[in-house]
């Protein structure tokens, strides 16, 4: 199959697109300027079921709803598109509510290091061992999914981070022993042509790095363009390359995000993941818990054992964060990890391997562990699986149970203390 992709310019070319009203086309329109959005041809022709599109979760991720944005926000869009107002008016109106979005949370900014004198804007390095490596030539994606904190990576270039020197990224790693893995991320690292691997990671090989042990590449492209690793005039090249970092002795992980058990069901998708692994690239699954998505244990379950199945390693499963379409996608922290103990409790051992709910947050990767009575006082019970000070992970703590936070943000210490154990010495990180 050859890549073909749609977005605002071009959606109503897609001949599917005729089974929706005027009115529903509109409301893309009026939303999609907003929030980019951006569809491959695999996603509509092989996991959109359009006989139901409007509850169809492929449909939903891939194209732009009416009710991810506020009616105030749609009222105004709308009506500068029905008068045909000038490109102009409508950025200047469409920047506005973008900035509302909060398109850059949990400090990302915060997260870029200072290295040789110089601010690293395609490096990230948050928590010890794992370094965010951002390849300017990854920086889109196959879709842009519109309750991830990427997106302003498409919308508002000032926020883009992107690097083209290899060569920074080996200096950091040797100055840095501690980074034992490389995390390829964008963006969509895999939208990258196989000659821009085979450069970084020649570059990472041929350095003799000697603590570099997992090279990983988070990636979108097994979901929404299997083809990748099997159909692509450079798949062959990218499948011969991963097999090169492993004969090196350096493992390779695919960080695969996998929103619904439906991206699992194709031909394509299940040839690329048997190439993959029988390539002895280790697969590895992750997805936010989203409303109107994946909000039942019944589909996490069935998603970890088709994944097990397969071959792939269940992973994360995250809180989306607070950013762009955040509220149609919402669900309560209580209720994703009644969705996750149901959906654990489902599956046998070997599917138990998924860490979460866990929250992305400024000083670390927060998990839901539960919800709980202390001595007569309701609390949920939280636990760092990442922290920006590794010595904080580990060690559970306590918040008043809050039946509606949504975030780590909602939440307060339980038992009338002032602050969480970490934030004396998380503010001075920042001081
Ligand atoms: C999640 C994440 C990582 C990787 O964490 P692991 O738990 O090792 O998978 C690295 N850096 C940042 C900023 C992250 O959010
Ligand atoms: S980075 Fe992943 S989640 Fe975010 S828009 Fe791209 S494909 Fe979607």
């Amino acid at each position: 199959m050859k890549y073909q992709s749609y977005s605002l310019h071009n959606f109503r070319n897609i001949k599917q697109i005729e089974r929706l009203t005027e009115e529903q086309k509109f409301a893309i329109e009026v939303v999609g300027t907003i929030l980019p959005f951006k569809a491959s041809n695999y996603v509509i022709d092989e996991l959109i079921d359009w006989d139901n599109f409007e509850d169809d979760p492929f449909f939903i991720l891939n194209f732009p709803q009416r009710e991810m944005i506020s009616y105030e926000s749609y009222d105004k869009v709308a009506r500068l598109l029905r008068r045909g107002a000038s490109k102009f008016e409508i950025q200047d109106t469409v920047a506005n509510i973008r900035m509302e979005l909060n398109p850059n949370p949990a400090g990302q900014q915060q997260n870029v290091p200072i290295f040789e004198g110089e601010r690293l804007k395609g490096i990230q390095h948050k928590y010890r061992e794992t370094m965010l490596f951002f390849p300017s030539q990854g920086q889109t994606c196959h879709a842009y999914c519109t309750f991830c904190f990427r997106w302003p990576q498409f919308a508002l270039n000032d926020f883009k981070f992107a690097m083209k020197e290899a060569d920074t990224m080996v200096r950091y790693l040797k100055a840095n022993p501690e980074v034992t893995d490389v995390l390829f991320t964008g963006g969509d690292p895999a939208v990258m042509k196989t000659k821009f691997f085979e450069y970084y990671f020649n570059a990472l090989l041929d350095a003799n790095i000697p603590q570099l042990k997992n090279i990983r590449i988070g990636t979108k492209s097994l979901a929404y363009w299997p083809y990748r690793y099997t159909d692509d005039d450079d798949a062959d090249d990218l499948i011969r390359l991963f097999e090169k970092v492993k004969s090196r002795g350096v493992n390779i992980a695919l960080m695969a995000h996998f929103n619904h058990p439906g991206e699992l069901r194709t031909k394509a998708v299940k040839d690329a993941i048997i190439r993959l692994t029988s390539a002895g690239v280790q697969i590895r699954s992750q997805s936010p818990v989203l409303r109107n998505i994946n909000d039942s244990s019944t589909i996490w379950a069935q998603n970890w054992k088709e994944q097990v199945k397969l071959g792939v390693i269940p992973y994360y499963m995250f809180i989306a964060r607070n950013t762009g379409a955040r509220d149609y996608f919402a669900v309560p922290l209580e209720r994703a990890w009644r969705i996750y103990r149901r959906a654990y409790n489902g599956v046998s051992g070997i599917c138990r391997t998924v860490k979460g709910p866990s929250m992305s947050c400024k000083p670390g990767k927060i998990q839901i562990v539960g919800v709980s009575e202390v001595y007569g006082e309701k609390v949920f019970v939280l636990n760092f699986l990442q922290g920006k000070n590794p010595a904080w992970v580990g060690r559970p703590f306590f918040a008043k149970y809050d039946p509606g936070a949504l975030w780590m943000s909602d939440l307060e210490p339980a038992f009338g203390e002032k602050e969480f154990f970490y934030k004396a010495e998380y503010y001075q990180m920042f001081a």
